[in-house]
């Protein structure tokens, strides 16, 4: 059990969300004049000062590029990245040579997709996905699906936004080479029994990836424990910057695949008549990373191991309950999404009003929430809606801003209708 998790085990303490508050200087500002209520957490999360505060530091001291310079700044440079997929790795509880370090979660299932997945393709072959997955855990399983011949197969959800464990399990027949599955859903904050799916997925020999973005940021995660084979995530919607995230994937797994992307930093040798490649995770970084980026995700690592990831998590639950017990008291809104374990994300409709028009209207009383389809076109297609409005909350938030955003809602449907 990794240290997170283990401190998530032990008794809950309160949690103070004024001084973490403090910690993050946008939240302070206000928009169109209004003080901002920022409740798009699951799209991407503000950053804390250390965060801010240690990408600075990187470009004003230590700037150089990695594995490459024997120089005083490209070895701090290498040591400070390299530190911080340590600190990633601890976080997840993954071995350090097991976590490839990629721009986002897109950038690891597409790792999969090409380099695990295609080669094993063939026709009369399935990838098995379910409907309330991101476009990013559908849309590359398309591509190698039709290169190869192989299908892609939706296990269906229910009317509460739960996924119908017994079909996906079922669906797992002979010619699935590989199993996908959200750790929790971005527009329905639901949370799949993911140790359960990857029991069954080993018991029938099928590889299993887990699409962690939404989880990493509320939860302990501890990928190991999970019993899947991949499990990809994204550092912006964890505290840390743009541009990061990472695959982790077990080390069979990762020595059997081929190098996705060529060039530099990903060789041993190359010569003119071939090249040998470095050792997992550097075999699948080729090229500059993003260098600051991932030095800042350590620093959201560090921040995330100040806190008490227990008190958080029954904090975004206290806000998640009075969050949907306030919408529910709205008549003509309809809930997309009631699972019975969520995460703190809430999408809704309101009658005879459009999704963006509220969200526009919305932003100018300074609350930001997201409109649309949350690259998540099959899921809509199933509810029969084209968009949702979909309300994200982070630990950062406050019952205030709740209710702030439950009063503006109010505001402005008035306006519409
Ligand atoms: N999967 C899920 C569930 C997401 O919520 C997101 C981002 O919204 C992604 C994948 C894609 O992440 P990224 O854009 O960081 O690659």
């Amino acid at each position: 059990m990794s240290a997170i998790a283990a401190q998530a085990h032990a008794a809950p303490a309160a949690f103070d969300v004024a001084r973490v508050r403090a910690d993050f200087p946008l939240l302070a500002r206000s928009v169109h004049g209004k003080p901002l209520v920022y409740l798009d957490n699951a799209n991407t999360s503000q950053k804390p000062a250390s965060v801010i505060a240690t990408v600075d530091e990187h470009y004003r001291r230590h700037n150089a590029n990695v594995s490459r310079a024997v120089h005083q700044l490209g070895e701090e440079a290498t040591l400070a990245y390299e530190g911080a997929r340590d600190k990633l790795a601890r976080f997840v509880n993954a071995p350090r040579d097991e976590l490839v370090l990629t721009s986002g979660t897109t950038q690891a299932i597409n790792l999969v997709a090409y380099s695990y997945a295609l080669p094993r393709l063939g026709p009369g072959d399935a990838i098995l996905t379910t409907l309330m997955e991101h476009h990013a855990n559908i849309v590359p399983w398309q591509l190698v699906a039709q290169r190869s011949g192989a299908s892609v197969k939706f296990a269906p959800i229910n009317e509460r936004g739960e996924l119908i464990v017994e079909r996906y399990l079922e669906m797992l027949t002979p010619e699935v080479k590989l199993a996908c599955v959200a750790h929790v859903s971005n527009v329905l904050g639901t949370v799949n029994p993911v140790r359960e799916i990857a029991r069954e997925c080993a018991r029938r020999g099928i590889p299993l990836l887990v699409d962690g973005s939404q989880a990493v940021p509320h939860r302990p995660v501890d990928v190991q424990a999970l019993g899947c084979d991949f499990y990809a995530f994204t550092g912006h919607k964890m505290l840390g910057p743009t541009g990061t995230g990472a695959l982790w994937a077990r080390r069979s797994h990762l020595e059997a695949m081929p190098p996705f992307f060529g060039g530099g930093e990903m060789i041993r040798q190359v010569r003119v008549d071939g090249t040998t490649f470095a050792d997992p995770p550097h075999k699948f970084e080729a090229g500059t990373p993003n260098i600051a980026g991932f030095v800042g995700l350590g620093a959201a690592v560090d921040y995330y191991e100040t806190l008490d990831l227990d008190a958080i998590h029954a904090w975004e639950q206290q806000l998640l309950a009075h969050a949907t017990a306030r919408l529910r008291e709205l008549p003509g809104l309809r809930l997309i999404g009631e699972a019975a374990e969520k995460e703190p994300v809430i999408s809704f409709l309101l009658e005879g009003a459009q999704a963006t028009d509220l969200a526009t209207l919305l932003d100018l009383e300074g609350v930001a929430v997201r409109s649309g389809h949350h690259c998540a076109h099959p899921l809509m297609q199933h509810f029969g809606v084209p968009a949702t409005l979909r309300a994200s909350l982070a630990f950062y938030n406050t019952m205030e801003e709740v209710d702030a955003f439950v009063a503006a809602l109010l505001k402005v449907r008035k306006l519409l209708l």
